[in-house]
């Protein structure tokens, strides 16, 4: 079974209901925090879905070093060189090429304050169409897709798509715009967490519109969609009717919190987000 929680469901400008990139997926009960933008460790630890904090993270996947989807691995590697943290599990930091790059440069910022204290650290950067075999005989795997990173990671965003031990899929298309990759790995997904970043009319490159999801789900037939990366502009509008005007099949505009189970039944909305 995969579990999805989406903890950050809007872009680098954040909203009380839609805040930076941020996933905590487990797949047949291994958890992975994925994309920790700012405010992903807070959101989690509201969340319930680790109560041992930062002690229950043990694996990492980032899809690019965009600050809005990296910014709190620094508040993690930070918490680990605590002292008072319990785990010595080592750490498995999964990203593109250049991740070690950035690592480094953030080493001649804060010296060891960002070596954890208990647990080794292990890097692993990624291009597309690796694999990561999960305890239990799921996977992650990594496909390219288009999205203008011009350091450290040019040319090497990913997204992921995960199976678990029985074949149900999802997959996270990271930040990007139309691509064939993406479109590859979403073909009959069981679900797509895809990114939605501005009403029709707005879009940049590198980035979705509704238009751009509905002509993708057309071709890509996913069971159930999940819009993401929502900047103030599309969390503020309905972004379904754009895509069901290409795609007739369910279409979630995501929030903050949204969860959902692979294989499919109702998810919780929002449970932590609440005033
Ligand atoms: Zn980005």
């Amino acid at each position: 079974m995969i579990r999805f929680r989406i903890l950050g469901a809007g872009g680098a400008i954040p909203t009380p209901t839609h805040t930076p990139a941020a996933y905590w997926v487990t797949v047949d009960g291994t958890p992975i925090l994925m994309d920790p933008g700012p405010g992903a460790l807070v959101r989690l630890v509201h969340s319930g879905d680790a109560p041992g904090g930062v002690d229950e993270i043990g694996t990492v996947l980032l899809t690019h070093l965009h600050p809005d989807h990296c910014c709190d691995l620094v508040a993690l590697l930070f918490a680990l060189h605590s002292p008072l943290t319990d785990s010595h599990e080592p750490l498995h930091l999964f990203g593109p090429k250049g991740l070690q790059a950035y690592l480094d440069q953030l080493a001649g910022i804060y010296g060891r304050w960002l070596e954890p204290r208990h647990r080794e650290l292990n890097i692993t950067e990624w291009a597309a169409g690796q694999q990561l075999d999960l305890p239990g005989g799921g996977t992650v795997q990594t496909f390219a897709v288009d999205h203008p990173q011009d350091r450290f990671s040019a040319g090497n965003c990913l997204g992921y798509r995960f199976a678990d031990s029985e074949g149900h899929t999802a997959v996270f298309s990271g930040d990007t715009g139309p691509c064939s990759g993406l479109e590859k790995a979403a073909r009959d997904v069981d679900l797509l967490v895809v990114e939605c970043s501005a009403p029709d009319g707005m879009g940049v490159p590198g980035h979705m519109t509704p238009t751009e999801v509905g002509l993708l789900c057309a071709k890509a037939q996913p069971k159930l969609v999940a819009l993401t990366h929502q900047y103030p502009a599309a969390a503020a509008t309905d972004l379904r009717p754009g895509i069901a005007l290409h795609f007739d099949g369910p279409v979630v505009q995501a929030q903050d919190g949204s969860l959902f189970f692979v294989p499919l039944k109702s998810g919780e909305e929002n449970p932590w987000s609440a005033p």
